[in-house]
């Protein structure tokens, strides 16, 4: 696994300033050059605060498709498949929402 490259100080204060200036994950990735991993786990690791859950970045989809979020090239997006017979998410997401709601979040 390649290392990932220490931040300098300009760095860090550059993702502040983008963070703090509601950037998205992918806008400030293209413009520092980083993984969206690397840029979210300095953010975390730097004290800034958390965005809120992807769910809310969801905007209302169209009738009869997944609304379920997915992560994209580090945004958040809703899936789009075409609802299961009876549900509100696609067969996929269906029961991914089913494992997550009655298992046990693992640490
Ligand atoms: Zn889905």
């Amino acid at each position: 696994m390649k290392r990932e490259t220490p931040w300098t100080a300009e760095e860090v204060a550059e993702l502040t300033r983008r963070w703090g200036a509601g950037q998205s994950v992918r806008t400030i990735r293209k413009a520092m050059g980083r993984s969206a991993g690397s840029i979210t786990g300095k953010a975390a690791r730097i004290g800034l605060e958390a965005r809120p859950s992807p769910i809310a970045f969801v905007p209302r989809m169209r009738a009869g498709a997944c609304p379920f979020p997915t992560i994209r090239d580090g945004t958040p997006v809703a899936c789009g498949k075409p609802l299961a017979w009876a549900g509100d998410y696609c067969p996929e997401h269906h029961v991914a929402a089913y494992c997550r709601s009655e298992s046990r979040a693992e640490t």
